[in-house]
């Protein structure tokens, strides 16, 4: 069996990390497996589905290192599902409904307080024709349920093991509203059978609407591909993430300065039994991927791990890697700057900062002039990176100070701030002149 899977978005609004790890799942397993990542666009709801967010969802997952194998829209696809929805009709399995919402909320709420479960009571199975007839001529179009079999529906989830779930605890689900348009659950199961999907691989919110499924996929002479649920992401303090996910969009992260290999180690290890280390390529987080390693609890997910994920794989990047991106940031100072600071970055963003500093002007800070002018006296000639050294040995021996008192000073009035890289390379790229004015308390 050659495994096919399929990342499934709405184009109706950017992806943020939670679909980012349901792609990773997706497409982390299929090449695992040798199989193929199909991108599917779920824009049956052309009234909020755009293609400025399609091409958005393109271009992000390209970014991110996971190229689709092939990709299909929902929207050019409609016929299909006309076709299924006929053979359903036709099986009696698809069915007219015409109450309305308002109707439905109060048969909801009477079931309630007779102690039933809130299901649709299946009311319109017992219209007649003649019923029918008269609930059209007084303008009421007709939605279209699925007529699940109320019986138990099994599998083996590659998450959550053994599942069983008693349709008949469920309402028959809407797959046909009353303007004619199609909810997302009959055109899923279409597509996932006419492009051979073999595993199904989703957040756990869908698992009651899969047990449907499943028997829509029997009910179109279809097997029902695998299942895997995965437990939803969480913010770090478990609480849900739906608010934040504006913030948390991959193209936000992309602009501040987030690296795409911080977002995939990190995303495809949260909530699993590996820790989230920094991975530099898609192959290795292949390697590792395994549903075993899943848990069942919610994943935590914590921007100030991401941020810490990415200072690590900066410090392991090569400068030929940011070259071009470090110079549409406008940071100028080449490899000898990337050397001198990157052990000091969070994001590439934080390189403008550096070179910022290094370029000035600085406002110096200088708590003992005396000390720093002293300083400025003894700088060597020509800066290069052994230079700091051999410096702060002679103002050591002129001043009689040492360790945090002989270099901290240095170290403030030379960037204007206590933080900051080692001093080495960085003194040789201020450049003596600049030095000896920021010792004597120049803004330069
Ligand atoms: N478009 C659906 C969603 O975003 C896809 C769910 C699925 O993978 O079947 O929830």
């Amino acid at each position: 069996m050659s495994v096919v899977v399929r990342f499934a978005p709405s184009p109706t609004g950017k992806i943020h990390v939670g679909n980012v790890r349901t792609a990773l799942q997706n497409y982390l397993f299929a090449k695992g497996q040798g199989g193929h990542f199909l991108l599917r666009i779920d824009d049956t709801d052309t009234e909020r589905s755009t293609k400025e967010y399609e091409a958005g969802i393109e271009k992000d997952l390209a970014w991110l290192g996971m190229q689709w194998d092939s990709k299909e829209n929902q929207s050019d696809r409609f016929a299909r599902y006309d076709a299924a929805a006929e053979a359903l009709k036709a099986a009696g399995l698809l069915y007219p409904a015409y109450e309305t919402g308002e109707e439905l909320d109060r048969q909801r709420k009477l079931r309630r307080a007779q102690g039933l479960p809130p299901v649709y009571d299946r009311s319109a199975l017992k219209l007649t024709d003649a019923d029918r007839e008269k609930l059209e001529a007084e303008g009421r179009k007709p939605h279209w349920r699925f007529k699940l079999s109320q019986e138990t529906v099994e599998w083996e989830d590659q998450v959550r093991g053994h599942q069983t779930i008693d349709t008949a605890s469920l309402s028959d689900p809407v797959l046909i509203r009353a303007d004619g348009t199609y909810l997302y659950t009959l055109p899923s199961v279409v597509d996932d059978i006419e492009l051979k999907v073999t595993h199904v691989i989703r957040g756990e919110d869908h698992v009651t609407n899969s047990a449907a499924q499943a028997e829509i996929f029997r009910a179109l002479g279809a097997e029902v591909p695998h299942y895997a649920h995965t437990p939803l992401l969480v913010g770090a303090d478990g609480s849900k993430l739906s608010k934040r996910l504006g913030t948390l969009a991959v193209s936000e992260l992309r602009e501040e300065g987030i690296e795409a290999m911080a977002i995939n180690s990190l995303l495809a290890k949260l909530g699993t039994s590996d820790p989230a280390e920094p991975r530099m390529t898609m192959d290795a987080l292949i390697k590792e991927f395994s549903f075993e390693k899943i848990g069942r609890a919610p994943a935590r997910f914590d921007p100030a791990e991401l941020r810490h994920i990415n200072a690590r794989i900066l410090h392991e990047t090569s400068y030929a890697e940011v070259k071009d991106r470090l110079e549409a940031l406008g940071v100028t100072g080449g490899e000898p700057l990337w050397n001198a600071v990157r052990a000091n970055v969070e994001t590439l963003n934080d390189m403008k900062t550096w070179q910022d500093i290094i370029d000035g002007p600085v406002t110096p800070e200088i708590e003992d002039a005396g000390f720093a002018e002293e300083a400025a006296k003894l700088l060597p000639g020509t800066l290069d990176d052994s230079s700091w050294g051999d410096w702060t040995n002679a103002v050591k021996e002129a001043t009689g100070r040492k360790g945090r008192d002989l270099f901290m000073p240095l170290r403030k009035a030379l960037l204007g701030q206590a933080q900051g890289p080692e001093m080495g390379p960085v003194l040789a790229l201020i450049g003596r002149e600049k030095a000896a004015a920021r010792l004597k308390g120049q803004k330069v």
